[in-house]
Formats: C-alpha cells, structure tokens, sequence
C-alpha cells in the first residue's frame, strides 16, 4: 500500500513506528467483522450464519423481505475503533491523502477487485454524489476520492464519472436522523443527468461511499441508477455500521 509523505512514519492507531499509515498488526487485528448479508452487508445473526455457509446466498431479513435496488454490498472494515475515527479525520479533516489508504483496504475485501475487474469500458465507477451546497462546504467529495484511488490502484476499465449521477436537492445531514426520517429525506434526492441517461442502459455499476449507516442514501442513488436502466449494481464502501 502507498505510504504518504508526513504520515507514513507512523501507524495511525498504535503509533509503533516505523510503519504504514497503518501497521499490518493493526490492520490483521481490526479489520474483520461478522458475516455479512451479501446485499445490504448488514451483520447477521450467528445462527443465520451456521446455517447458510456461501457468502453469495447469506442475505439478511430485511434483504428477503424486500430487496434493495443494488445486487451486492462490500465493506471493507466495520464502522468502530479505529476506522471510525480515521474515516472522520480523513472526511472532516481535510485529509483527502487517505483515500489513497482506504482505496488499498477496498481492494483487500472480497469480491471488490472482482467486481472492478467485471467493468467493460462502458461500465461506470460512481461515487456518491454531494450536493454543491454539501461539497462547497466540505471541499472535497470524499466518494469521488475514494472512486479515483481505486481507479488508479485496480486499472479497472470501467469509466469513474462524477457527473453522471448528481444530487440537486441539498438534503439534511443523515447523521441528524433517525432510520424512517433518512429513507424520507434522499428520496429522490439522486438523479442520472437526464441527457445521458442511455448511458447507464444495460450497464454494470460499481457504487462508491465511505460510510454506510442506514443504507438510505445508497440505496436512493442505486435507485436512479437501476430507474436508468443499469443491469447490475454493486456498492462498495470502507466502512459498514454494524
Ligand atoms: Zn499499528
Ligand atoms: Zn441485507
């Protein structure tokens, strides 16, 4: 993994030093969690997990009942110590550099490599949009950053396009919301930009965001993208609430 210069001298979480931005110890010991729903990358239940062993047909009970719009969900890390801080450090921070970091952390979950390798040169690598209220504030749209790195680190083919699925109604932070408030606030907050909707028609789409919390932003944005006519749908995120 690419090392930043001022911050590869230290782990970001032990500090041990010489190191990456994060050590390998450090990295083996926080990075797994639970068994995931395949769609959603919810956790499931221990004794879901005993029963249904291939990773493909695990989905959670929210997932059977009603299928969200994408065909797959990869998360990298669970939402906690320590990534939690270093996705908020890395998003508020004005650390950009890390997406570099957390590009790498993608790449090591399975099935992610994968799914960029499926890309044809028609395919598109998304990152969730910021509304330009949201990104004139911010500075960066953290997803886009995200969406470059992997670019660049995977060679995938597909095309990382910021300007194909926007966002043109400013939305209340999510982080203020309880779970039904969020589902109401992003509806139909995304749009495909309607002149090039037959761009999407039949395509695969890698979907790009750092954090996943209740699902209802990506699962809007997966929305317009399978209204647009998109075939198959994976969205990709570093970190999953658990
Ligand atoms: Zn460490
Ligand atoms: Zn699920």
């Amino acid at each position: 993994m690419p090392g930043l210069p001022g911050l590869a001298s230290q782990c970001a979480v032990c500090h041990s030093w010489p190191s990456e931005q994060v050590c390998r110890p450090c990295l083996t010991r926080f990075m797994s969690g639970p068994p995931c729903c395949a769609v959603c990358a919810l956790p499931l239940p221990a004794l879901l997990t005993m029963e249904v062993p291939p990773a493909a047909a695990r989905l959670c009970a929210a997932c059977l009942r009603q299928r969200p719009p994408m065909d797959a969900t990869l998360a990298a890390v669970p939402y906690a110590y320590p990534w939690s801080g270093l996705i908020s450090r890395y998003k508020f921070g004005e650390q950009p550099g890390w997406a570099g970091f957390f590009a790498g952390l993608l790449l090591q979950t399975p099935g992610a490599q994968q799914a960029l390798d499926e890309l044809d040169p028609q395919d598109w690598l998304l990152p969730l949009p910021l509304s330009a209220e949201r990104l004139q504030w911010r500075g960066f749209n953290q997803a886009w950053e995200l969406a470059s790195a992997l670019a660049r680190q995977s060679r995938t083919r597909g095309q990382a396009d910021t300007r194909l699925l926007l966002r043109p109604r400013h939305t209340r932070p999510q982080s203020q919301l309880g779970r039904q408030a969020r589902l109401a606030n992003v509806r139909g907050a995304f749009q495909v930009d309607p002149l090039r909707a037959g761009e999407l028609d039949g395509r695969r789409v890698v979907l790009v965001d750092d954090v996943m919390t209740s699902g209802a932003s990506l699962f809007a944005a997966a929305q317009a993208l399978r209204d647009a006519g998109a075939a198959h749908i994976t969205a990709v995120v570093v970190a999953r609430t658990q």
